[in-house]
C-alpha cells in the first residue's frame, strides 16, 4: 500500500481490510517533491518531519513498513516514480492499492510505474472530504457557471452541518456581510499566541537534512513550530476554537502589521496532509457555536472556508485537469520580480507578506489575495510563474487546493470559473483593511507620480488593458465605466508610471 507525505492518516480508506501478516506499506523521501518546484524549507521539513512521525505511528501499531529515507548527499535526485520501481522489482507485491493522491501530476507518475510492472494502481477515496470528485462534477454537469454558494448549500444540507430542520441555521446561509471588519486605528491589540511546537529530535534531525541538502532553496527553519503528528494536531484544533473561533468571522478579512497569525485558524497544512480531517474541523466548529463559545458569523464563515471552499477547489482541480495548469484568460506574459523570493521591496504590505511567508511558510487568506495575488494579477505576471511561486513557499501548498485558489482565483487565468470577476483593488483597500500604508513610503490614495502607491497605478492600468474585455462583465461595468471619466492625460500618466513599475524602477529594493 503507498502512503504519500499528504496521506499521514492510519484511518485512511486504503487501510480498509489491510492485513498485517501479508500487506505492507511503502513510503519515500523523494527530491523531486523538493525541487519540481522550489520549495521552500519550512515546507519540505514539514512535510519530512510529519511523514517520519507517520512512520513511527505505523510501525507502533503494527503495520509493516518499507520506507525510504532521503540521502544527504544523492547525486541524482530521486522521483517518487524511481523509488517506487525499485521497490516493485525488489518486492515483488501482487497488489498495488492507495488513497486517492492530491497532485495529478503524481498521479500520473505513480500510475505509469506500478503499469509497467504489469499491475493496475488501485485508487480508494479519500474519505477525509465531505464530498467526491463525482459529486462535484454531477453538481457542475449542464451549469453554466459554477459558484461555490449552490455547492456550499448543498454540502451542508446533505451533511446536516449548521442546518435546523432543513432552513439554514439563524435563517441565513451566508454571513460575509458581517466578516468583513478592519482592527481600527487601534489596532488588534493582544492576540491570542499561535499553537507552538518545539521540534523534537525527529523534527531537528530533518532540519539539519534541509538545511544541508536544500541550502539554497528559499526561507529558514529558524520558527519552525508545526504540528507534525495527529496529536499536535488535535491540540491546535483545540486552542483555535477554544482561543480564536469567537473572532474568527469578523476579523476574517483584517490585516495588520508584524501580526502574521491573527484570528485564523493556521490548520489548513494539518488539514492538506490529513493529519485532520474536514469532518472533525467543521463538527468542532459547529459545536461550539451549539454551545454558545463561538457566535454563528463566526462558526459559518470558518466552515464555509472548510465545507464550502476547500471542498469545491478540489472538484474544480480534478474536473478540470490536466489542462487547467496551463490556462492563461489574461494572456499575461510578465517573470515573477525576483523579490518575491527574498521580500526585498520598498512596498511595505508586499515586505511583509513575504517575508512572513519566508520566515513561516504562512500568510493569512488576505494577505495571499489581495497583497501578494493582486499584485501579481495587476502587473500582468504569466499565471504559471504565479503558481509555482504559491505551490513552493507556504506549508499548506498541494496542488489540488492551491492551483485552483491561485491560478483561478487569484489570477483569473480560467477567465471565471472559480470567481465571477478578477479581484482587483487599489493601495486604498489594503489601506482600509490594516495595512502599513503609514509607514509606506508609498501613498495609497495617489495613483499618478513619484509617491503612487503601485497597486494604485496598477489598478487604472489593469482596468484600461483589459477594458474590453471587462466591459462584458456585468459585475465589473461600474469600475470599467470610471476609466472613460479620465482624460487622455491621466490615462498616459497612468501608463507611464505602470511602465516604469513593470520594468522594476518603482517598488523593487527596499533601499531604492
Ligand atoms: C493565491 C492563493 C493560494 C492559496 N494556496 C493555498 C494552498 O496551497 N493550500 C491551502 O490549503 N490553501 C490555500 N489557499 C487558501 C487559503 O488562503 C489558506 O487555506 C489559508 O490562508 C490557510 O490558513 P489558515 O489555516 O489559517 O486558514 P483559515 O483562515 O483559518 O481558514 C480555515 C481553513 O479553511 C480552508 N480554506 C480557507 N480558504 C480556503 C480556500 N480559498 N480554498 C481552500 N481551502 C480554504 C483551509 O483548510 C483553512 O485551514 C490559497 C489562497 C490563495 C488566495
Ligand atoms: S501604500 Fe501601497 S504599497 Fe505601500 S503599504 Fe499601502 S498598499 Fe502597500
Amino acid at each position: 500500500m503507498l502512503v504519500l507525505g499528504d496521506q499521514l492518516d492510519l484511518q485512511a480508506s486504503a487501510f480498509d481490510g489491510f492485513d498485517p501478516a501479508q500487506d505492507a506499506v511503502w513510503m519515500a523521501e523523494a527530491e523531486e517533491e523538493s525541487t519540481h518546484v522550489w520549495s521552500s524549507k519550512q515546507r519540505t521539513a514539514l512535510f519530512l518531519s510529519a511523514m517520519r512521525h507517520f512512520a513511527q505511528a505505523l510501525r507502533e501499531s503494527g503495520r509493516p513498513l518499507h520506507y525510504q529515507r532521503m540521502k544527504a548527499d544523492a547525486a541524482q535526485p530521486a522521483t517518487l516514480g524511481t523509488l517506487l520501481k525499485a521497490s516493485l522489482a525488489s518486492l515483488s507485491p501482487q497488489r498495488v492499492v492507495m488513497t486517492a493522491p492530491g497532485d495529478w501530476r503524481v498521479w500520473q507518475q505513480l500510475q505509469a510505474v506500478v503499469e509497467e510492472a504489469g499491475l493496475k494502481l488501485e485508487i480508494c477515496e479519500d474519505r477525509q472530504f465531505f464530498s467526491t470528485v463525482r459529486e462535484f462534477a454531477a453538481h457542475a454537469k449542464g451549469r453554466k457557471s459554477l459558484r461555490l454558494e449552490f455547492f456550499y448549500r448543498e454540502l451542508r444540507q446533505r451533511h446536516g452541518v449548521l442546518m435546523e430542520g432543513d432552513q439554514p441555521a439563524g435563517g441565513q446561509w451566508n454571513f460575509d456581510a458581517d466578516n468583513r471588519e478592519a482592527f481600527g486605528a487601534k489596532g488588534p491589540g493582544p492576540v491570542p499566541p499561535r499553537a507552538r511546537f518545539a521540534p523534537d529530535a525527529i523534527t531537528q534531525e530533518v532540519i539539519e537534512l534541509v538545511n544541508m541538502r536544500f541550502a539554497k532553496h528559499p526561507g529558514s527553519l529558524e520558527s519552525f513550530a508545526w504540528p507534525v503528528t495527529r496529536g499536535q494536531a488535535l491540540q491546535s484544533l483545540r486552542s483555535f476554537i477554544d482561543e480564536r473561533l469567537p473572532l474568527f468571522g469578523r476579523y476574517e478579512d483584517a490585516m495588520w502589521p508584524g501580526e502574521p497569525w491573527l484570528y485564523h485558524s493556521h490548520l489548513s497544512a494539518a488539514l492538506n496532509l490529513k493529519l485532520l480531517s474536514a469532518q472533525e474541523v467543521v463538527h468542532a466548529a459547529e459545536d461550539a457555536w451549539r454551545a454558545g463559545q463561538a457566535p454563528l458569523q463566526s462558526a459559518e464563515g470558518f466552515i464555509r472556508q472548510i465545507l464550502g471552499w476547500r471542498e469545491y477547489v478540489r472538484g474544480i482541480y480534478w474536473t478540470q485537469m490536466p489542462s487547467y495548469v496551463e490556462r492563461n484568460a489574461l494572456e499575461a506574459t510578465a517573470e515573477l520580480p525576483a523579490w518575491f523570493w527574498t521580500g526585498d521591496t520598498d512596498m511595505a504590505c508586499l515586505r511583509d507578506a513575504v517575508q512572513q511567508t519566508l520566515q513561516h511558510g504562512y500568510a493569512h487568506h488576505i494577505q495571499r489575495l489581495m497583497v501578494t495575488g493582486l499584485y501579481t494579477l495587476m502587473l500582468g505576471v504569466r499565471p504559471q510563474r504565479v503558481h509555482e511561486w504559491y505551490l513552493s513557499v507556504y506549508v499548506d501548498a498541494v496542488e489540488w487546493v492551491e492551483l485552483p485558489n491561485t491560478l483561478g482565483m487569484s489570477q483569473y487565468g480560467d477567465g471565471g470559473l472559480m470567481a465571477s470577476k478578477p479581484y482587483v483593488a487599489t493601495g486604498k483597500y489594503i489601506q482600509r483593511m490594516g495595512g502599513p500604508c503609514a509607514s509606506c513610503r508609498y501613498d495609497p490614495a495617489q495613483r499618478e507620480g513619484e509617491r503612487a502607491c503601485p497597486y494604485t497605478t496598477l489598478y487604472w492600468d489593469f482596468l484600461m488593458r483589459h477594458e474590453n474585455l471587462l466591459a462584458k462583465n456585468a459585475r465589473m461595468a461600474l469600475q470599467v465605466k470610471n476609466v472613460a471619466r479620465m482624460s487622455d492625460d491621466q490615462k498616459q500618466a497612468v501608463k507611464l508610471r505602470a511602465e516604469a513599475i513593470k520594468r522594476g524602477e518603482v517598488g523593487c529594493g527596499a533601499s531604492s
